[in-house]
């Protein structure tokens, strides 16, 4: 009698697995959390009449998760940002790879790789104060090494994924031992031991307790749209260069995602990144963050981006960053970029 109540149980329960599997589900954990977002999932689940069950968390944690939960893990899709996360979880054989051929035409090559998509570019650039440094001398990334600026420039970490892509980056263009060398000769100008995120360097710049240092874009987008006369005083105080103009142009980051090879909702999933591409959700997507949209025909009106002006991008491939990741990581240790 025990066995076969036990017997009726486990087909109940092979049951439910059944049903759920196919419903009308996807499961997305994301490290984005922009409110613009909300309209961007309903419209998806408007379209299709899939419905989206979100977790949202910080990046690394949303990776541990996933890798806990391990084969039963219920998450489709991995939404996050920086190619060096992406790159993580790609290593630690987390993506299954995506065979979309409206994904292939949306999202330009050197924009995904085969396991996962970029939805949405950033630029890295150098920030200076008007009165403490010459926009002139610092037109480059490679200038920030030269002695000229001892004691101003101000960074964050350097295990921080934006500044590891950035030296991926710079290993690609220049070589690992000039990249090393440039590293080495940015710490010795540092006015202070790398400490805060990059909207303390622009504060920092601004205050004048540091020269120089660089940041994403988008962090100073936001400070540009920003109501607040503290804000507004702030960015009268800073220069924005873009860096790299005349050889391989501003580093190019992104926010991105892809399928897990355990996703139960294969369908969904795919379904969700070919939404992400198109015109809609590409604008919601890269505005919701002071974004550039990846697909190159979408057009997204924002004035602080507009306001920064057209500029020169560097199209390494983003794959290419994840590659060299932990080649830049070796650099900054060996540098003492803490
Ligand atoms: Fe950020």
């Amino acid at each position: 009698m025990k066995s076969k109540v036990f017997l009726i149980s486990l087909l109940a329960a092979g049951t439910v697995a059944t049903v759920s599997a196919q419903e009308k589900v996807l499961n997305l954990y994301s490290a984005r959390h922009y409110q613009t977002d909300e309209a961007l999932y309903a419209n998806f689940t408007k379209q299709t009449g899939i419905k989206i069950n979100r977790i949202e968390a910080k990046e690394d944690e949303l990776l541990e998760r996933i890798r806990n939960e391990g084969a039963n893990s219920p998450a489709d899709i991995f939404l996050t940002v920086d190619a060096a996360r992406l790159a993580k979880a790609d290593e630690l054989g987390l993506f299954a790879p995506v065979k979309s051929k409206l994904l292939e035409e949306r999202i330009p090559a050197n924009l995904r790789s085969p396991d996962w998509f970029a939805f949405s570019t950033r630029a890295r650039v150098i920030v200076a104060n008007k009165a403490a440094v010459k926009a002139e001398d610092v037109q480059n990334y490679e200038d920030l090494a030269n002695p000229k600026l001892k004691g101003k420039v101000c960074s964050r970490s350097g295990s921080h994924p934006y500044n590891i892509s950035l030296m991926s980056a710079l290993i690609a263009h220049i070589g690992e031992a000039k990249a090393e060398e440039w590293a080495r000769g940015v710490v010795a100008n540092f006015a202070r031991t790398p400490k805060g995120g990059d909207t303390d360097q622009i504060k920092s710049v601004a205050a004048g307790e540091c020269g120089v240092a660089v940041s994403n874009t988008y962090y100073l987008a936001r400070l540009l749209r920003s109501e607040k006369p503290e804000d507004k005083r702030l960015m009268e105080q800073v220069t924005v260069i873009w860096p790299n103009q005349k050889s391989f142009g501003a580093h190019i980051n992104i926010s991105g995602g892809g399928m897990l090879k355990t996703a139960p909702h294969k369908e969904s999933a795919v379904k969700f990144l070919e939404y992400l591409a198109g015109d809609d959700a590409q604008r919601y997507f890269a505005d919701g963050n002071n974004e550039w949209p990846a697909v190159a025909s979408v057009v997204v009106k924002n004035p602080a981006l507009d306001a920064m002006g057209k500029f020169k991008a560097d199209n390494l491939p983003v794959a290419t960053l994840a590659k060299n990741a932990a080649a830049a990581q070796r650099i900054y240790d060996r540098a003492g970029w803490k």
